[in-house]
């Protein structure tokens, strides 16, 4: 098998076989011609069902993940509701992170719920925690890792024998680690999940999600289901994702260079009191992020020393680092969770502290960042 960039640069991109076009042409079609009733060219019929720039990317995940099969949805919530519907049935038990992407909590404790589906909240980075939790109903253990914003760390590998062993799918959110840091496929997880917005798109200019199953049969059962609710990512969608995976290895690399010399200066800085990313050996869930991710991504967390409205000032002085949601492009952000991102999870178990900062760190020059924190920092 190739290596992870030749993956990602050519699965599923073979040069056009009519005009040697390198790139995946972006075919704006809903319907395809068909050479007599019946007679589909290569097996296309209608866009919603399969089109040939979402297959490139579909092709090209499947790849990267290693699984069976990759689908493309018009958004990572879309991704999650069709695996959802796909795998529950009313009277089964899901487990969630207690500290699930918000998304995904209000999805399964507003939405899922109601179709007569019970969960879990558990701290999923211990594996006895999910063993305590697993019932005879239990379908699905969903997990994230690292988690948003407070970056812990979850062992895919024993919660994939604490799933297996109840009967029920493990399910990894990878969408913070992207399959260049880290392949839960290949340490027994059933199916990823991706916010393509994030890391894989990586430019902030597209929303979009993707499923990969390491089995060929769960793989078609989504497929059924991806055609049948509908919430494909349409072509153009398709192609922004597919150009910004073949960058996504060096663009990793980067993210994680300069996330280190960040950590570096706000462990080392007065008005900070606390540094969160998996990478720093006193981070309770470094042992397990070392032996399953290959470098500890672009994502880093810091509490200020003087409380919340510290926080919020240190947001609003940054300038370099633009203050808004979302994360994984070229861009470094800067947010305060407990105010944007996570607002709504106030009073909630997943409440996130106040004086809590979340950085998305870019690919810039990293002196120009760290300078903008200092100035961020500085009274
Ligand atoms: C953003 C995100 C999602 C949801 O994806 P959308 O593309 O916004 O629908 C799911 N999980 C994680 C970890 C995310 O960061």
């Amino acid at each position: 098998m190739h290596g992870f960039e030749t993956r990602a640069i050519h699965a599923g991109q073979e040069p056009d076989p009519r005009t040697g076009a390198v790139i995946p042409p972006i075919y704006a079609t809903s319907t395809y011609a068909q050479d007599g009733v019946g007679g589909l060219r290569e097996g296309y019929e209608y866009s919603r069902t399969g089109n040939p720039t979402r297959a490139a990317l579909e092709e090209c995940f499947a790849a990267l993940e290693g699984g069976a099969r990759g689908l493309a949805f018009a958004s990572g919530m879309a991704a999650e509701d069709t695996l959802l519907r796909a795998v529950l049935r009313p009277g089964d038990h899901i487990v969630i992170p207690d500290d699930a992407y918000g998304g995904t909590f209000r999805l399964v404790s507003k939405v899922v719920e109601r179709w007569g589906v019970s969960w879990t909240p558990v701290p999923v980075g211990d594996p006895d925690a999910v063993r305590a939790a697993v019932r005879p109903e239990t379908k699905i253990v969903w997990v994230e890792t690292p988690t948003n914003p407070l970056l812990g760390v979850a062992d895919v590998a024993a919660l994939a024998a604490v799933a297996h062993d109840a009967g029920a799918l493990l399910v990894v959110d990878n969408t913070f680690a992207t399959p260049y840091l880290q392949q839960p496929l290949s340490l027994g997880a059933d199916v990823v999940v991706h916010s393509t917005t994030k890391y894989c798109g990586g430019h902030s200019d597209v929303v979009g999600g993707a499923l990969v199953a390491a089995d060929a049969a769960l793989g078609d059962e989504l497929a059924f289901h991806q055609n049948t609710i509908g919430a494909v990512a349409g072509p153009f969608d398709a192609w922004l994702v597919l150009r910004g995976l073949k960058t996504l290895g060096v663009r990793m690399d980067r993210h994680c260079d300069n996330a280190e010399r960040i950590v570096a200066l706000l462990t080392e800085h007065p008005r900070v009191a606390q540094v969160l990313y998996p990478g720093l050996p006193d981070h309770p869930g470094h042992d397990v992020a070392a032996k399953q991710m290959s470098r500890f991504g672009g994502m880093v967390s810091f509490r200020v020393a003087d409380g919340e409205q510290a926080a919020v000032d240190v947001c609003d002085r940054a300038r370099v680092f633009t203050l808004g949601e979302s994360l994984g492009g070229v861009e470094s952000l800067i947010e305060h969770p407990g105010r944007m991102t996570h607002a709504s999870a106030a009073g909630s178990a997943l409440e996130v502290p106040g004086d809590l900062v979340r950085l998305s760190v870019g690919i810039e020059t990293v002196d120009d960042l760290l300078a903008d924190l200092t100035h961020a920092l500085s009274t």
